[in-house]
């Protein structure tokens, strides 16, 4: 078929009231981008919907990146035509033989903005479904619940057609909220936080902490790659490498074992916070889920939220493993995440840590350390890489072997 737009239905959007004008202007930004490829594509923000023009493009690659874009209820591709009943016809039976699946039931939908054009909307039902009988003897028609719905909309321009309806990623657009700091260590859980943060408009930077050599350039490289992994949601996400080993190598000096654990948490907590500030953040992202482990009770995470008053989303912490699970096969992390490779926490994690830490002990046991200075430190010594959409970046590994061959 030769379809002439893709008209893109709001989410959520349409309930939004005054912001719903900024809210549209990021959704354009965003299509824009994720069609960087498609430089004829024409962006129309109306309020009501974005209309997609196609200039040429095929409706159906151009549909391949808008699935994941989130702000997006459904989508149609749309077929233009001139105002004349003949093409009319000819175009409805087109369209059925395209998108009609044996078994299904359908019905027409007309509306008519234009009241000079020739047949009312009776008429063009009647005179469209007649055809499409004779064409398509075996297609049910069902007015109440179609399978198929053919709308046709008679405008003061032109005709224009569509019946396929594909579901969008919901949500809100990337960046409608703000921007936050994801702490994205090699797991399950907070790549799924930050998927479900973008789905809520937030715009990230992911934060690793590497703790070489104790840590792997492997363990490196998988971070990057889960990154990579979230990058079509947005288009591009700056990955920040913070160096933590002198950190982690104070605490385990200088901390009781109980205390390892709260404490390393409070350190990355005020890395990441300061971060934010500089880089304009407006909250911290993390992928506790409660009573997982033992950092994850209650009394450990207030224990180790007492270093800031930034506010911190858990976007899984009420979910069940399983339920995270499922959202990370989604989005194609579970097996990057299953990985084996050590992250910092894991290399310096007491048998057994405090499930029960108070505020009290932990703020005596760093006055032990020169927390100012460490954070300064660590927060000056980070590298930043751009991760971008379609982008193969070398790996660490790839890099070095690169390196040997020269
Ligand atoms: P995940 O599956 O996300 O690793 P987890 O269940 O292993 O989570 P923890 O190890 O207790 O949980 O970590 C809790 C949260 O702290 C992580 O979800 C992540 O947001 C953050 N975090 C832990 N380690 C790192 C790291 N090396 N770099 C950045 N953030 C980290
Ligand atoms: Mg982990």
């Amino acid at each position: 078929m030769n379809y002439s737009e893709i008209m893109v239905r709001y989410g959520e959007l349409s309930t939004k009231g005054k912001n719903r004008k900024l809210f549209i202007e990021q959704l354009s930004r965003n299509v824009r981008q994720a069609l960087a490829a498609f430089p004829m594509v024409k962006v129309q923000g109306k309020r009501d919907r974005m209309h997609l023009i196609l200039n040429g493009a095929d409706a159906h690659d151009v549909m391949g990146q808008l699935n994941r874009i989130f702000g997006i209820q459904s989508f149609s591709p749309v077929i233009k035509i001139e105002k004349d009943v003949p093409t009319l016809i000819d175009t409805a039976i087109q369209l059925m033989k395209e998108t009609y699946c044996e078994g299904q039931t359908y019905k027409i939908i007309t509306k008519r903005a234009d009241h000079s054009f020739e047949l009312d909307t009776n008429g063009i039902n009647q005179t469209v479904g007649n055809a499409i009988i004779d064409a398509l003897p075996f297609v049910q028609v069902d007015v109440r619940q179609p399978d198929l719905k053919l709308r046709i909309e008679v405008r003061q321009d032109a005709i224009y057609l569509t019946s396929e309806v594909v579901k969008g990623a919901g949500g809100l657009p990337v960046g409608s909220s703000g921007k936050g700091m994801l702490m994205l260590s090699g797991g399950i859980d907070s790549p799924v936080a930050g998927y479900l943060a973008m789905k809520r408009g937030v715009k990230i930077e992911a934060v690793h902490f590497a703790s070489p050599p104790y840590t792997s350039p492997q363990a490196l490289d998988k971070a990057k790659e889960l990154t990579v992994k979230l990058v079509p949601y947005v288009g591009s996400i700056n990955f920040i490498e913070v160096p933590f080993t002198e950190i982690q190598e104070e605490i385990k000096n200088k901390v009781p074992e109980g205390y390892l654990m709260t404490i390393t948490r409070r350190m990355m907590m005020r890395v990441t916070d300061r971060l934010r500030e500089q880089r304009n953040g407006l909250a911290i992202i993390n992928g506790e889920s409660l009573g997982q482990v033992a950092s994850q009770t209650m009394h450990s995470m207030m224990a180790i939220n007492d270093v800031t008053t930034t506010p911190v989303i858990r976007p899984v912490v009420t979910m069940d493993k399983l339920e995270i699970i499922d959202v990370a096969q989604q989005i194609d992390t579970f097996d990057l995440a299953c990985q084996p490779f050590e992250d910092c926490c894991t290399v310096f994690a007491p048998p057994q840590p405090k499930t029960r830490p108070t505020i009290e002990k932990a703020r005596e046991y760093e006055t032990r350390l020169d927390v100012e200075s460490l954070v300064d430190r660590a927060v000056e010594n980070i590298s930043v890489t751009r991760i971008e959409a379609g982008q193969r970046y070398l790996t660490q590994h790839e890099a070095d072997d690169f390196d040997d061959l020269l």
